[in-house]
């Protein structure tokens, strides 16, 4: 292996260089709709018993076992019906023998009732069976007169639900580690937090540079092409967990450029470019950055930080700029401007990168053998090839989609899969093996 500026890199020494560089970000304490997606980062208990009193599961007749034992439809037993008990009713009456109180889901089971009939199993109270039984009662909002007509025993605990059935208080509700989703924010707000330390979505701000870049929607000039990288990327960096700003297109000037990353380092927990990586006249983001000064690796960063610039031995995306700059030491990753490239390059080295800034578990897409039903008839020496492709789940084939062109973005758009062509291979025959990363979620 070459040294130096000379230096290739594999995509393996490439991830894992820019990976050990990089660490979870500061755990923050966020309200839980703020913390969706987040990695918890403490281990979260049951503060009061889940439910936190016995109540009932239906809407039906809170009784007496013994008044009900004998119940049938021919011999109903017949029960005064006391009151009614509402979901959030605070006072109850207490069942006492011969007696029932109308309740709802949700409601205390009121002292004394041991069980709750279904309405179903009753004449809802009315003579006129089940139907209208739970309408409210005009005549006396309590429901506190008349008789209800029971036709089926009750079990103790009958459509109850048991204090801390759900969760007992003092247990683990939540481990340190786990990646809230609609579930787990629904259960801390079951009991009663407002607010949960967690690692936060990083803030990934995403620029493109080209003079050539008009912004979707205005006209396009001679020679110019609409700038599509500042999409796909801040949209890839949404999909990977990332609060993203798209900053848009940066024209070919040094100046212009360092003064706008500059200007968005304060909001950035990453910074992504795309263009002016190459050797080309125009590379500005190189010049820019590159002259930050100090070094990176095993050298001491200056006041400036520093971005290296380096050649990999993979297709697409060779250049690669990589760096961490400002005095907060923001990682910066300067990915090449063909939108293949840029994209396969963020699937690669940015989206592992923001699942380690989350703390995620898991930074890598999923990878799985597949058969390749097409030959791929030539693919680079000494250089790792991801070639587009549609995965086919059901019967474990991929099949390319497009060339290898990386101006290609239509055939990205109908690929959900990257094909993996090893250094040493010049070549897939139809039907053999590859290695093939998922890109759907
Ligand atoms: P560069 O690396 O800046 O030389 O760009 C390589 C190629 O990608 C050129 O054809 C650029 O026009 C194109 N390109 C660069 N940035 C973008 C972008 N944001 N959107 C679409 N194409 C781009
Ligand atoms: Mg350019």
């Amino acid at each position: 292996m070459s040294q130096g500026a000379d230096r290739v890199w594999s995509v393996t020494e490439h991830l894992n260089s820019v990976l050990g560089r990089l660490a979870p970000l500061e755990r923050i304490e966020l309200q839980l709709l703020d913390a969706q997606g987040c990695v918890l980062v403490e281990d979260v208990t049951v503060p009061v018993a889940l439910p936190p009193f016995e109540n009932s599961s239906m809407d039906g007749y809170a009784v007496r076992t013994a008044d009900v034992a004998a119940a049938t439809r021919e011999h109903p037993a017949v029960l005064d019906v006391i009151g009614d008990v509402a979901a959030g009713a605070g006072e109850l009456p207490t069942v006492g023998p011969g007696q029932s109180a109308r309740i709802m889901t949700g409601a205390p089971l009121p002292p004394g009732a041991e069980a709750v009939v279904p309405v179903e199993w009753t004449d809802g109270g009315t003579g006129g069976g089940p139907a209208a039984a739970m309408a409210p009662r005009a005549s006396d909002p309590r429901g506190a007169s008349g008789e209800v007509r029971v036709h089926r025993p009750a079990q103790s605990g009958q459509f109850v639900r048991a204090r801390g059935s759900d969760a007992a208080a003092g247990e683990l509700a939540l481990a340190a580690g786990t990646v809230l989703g609609p579930p787990q924010i629904g259960l801390l707000a079951a009991i009663g937090r407002g607010t949960v330390a967690v690692r936060p979505r990083p803030r990934v701000v995403v620029l493109s540079t080209g003079s050539e870049l008009v912004q979707p929607g205005e006209e396009l000039r001679p020679g110019s092409i609409y700038d599509s990288n500042s999409f796909a990327l801040t949209a890839a960096a949404r999909a990977a967990g990332a609060i993203a700003y798209r900053v848009g297109a940066v024209t070919d000037e040094v100046e212009t450029l360092r003064a706008t990353i500059e200007d968005q380092l304060i909001r950035a927990d990453m910074i992504v470019t795309s263009g002016g990586v190459s050797v080309g006249a125009y590379d500005v983001v190189k010049e820019a950055l590159s002259t930050l000064g100090g070094s990176f690796g095993d050298q001491a960063e200056d006041s400036a930080g520093f971005v290296e610039f380096r050649r990999l031995a993979m297709q697409p995306g060779k250049p690669q700029g990589f760096g961490r700059i400002g005095p907060d030491r923001v990682p910066l990753f300067a990915l090449p401007g063909n939108p293949v490239s840029a994209y396969v390059s963020f699937e690669l080295f940015v989206r592992p990168a923001i699942r380690t800034l989350m703390g995620a578990a898991t930074v890598h897409r999923e990878v799985v053998r597949a058969v390749c039903v097409v030959g791929i008839e030539e693919s680079p020496s000494g250089k790792r090839q991801y070639l587009r492709g549609h995965y086919d789940r059901m019967t474990g084939t991929v099949t390319p989609v497009g060339g290898s062109g990386s101006h290609l973005v239509k055939a990205l758009a109908h690929a959900d899969a990257l094909i993996v062509v090893p250094e040493a291979d010049t070549s897939v025959a139809a039907g053999a093996e590859v290695d093939v990363i998922l890109l759907d979620q």
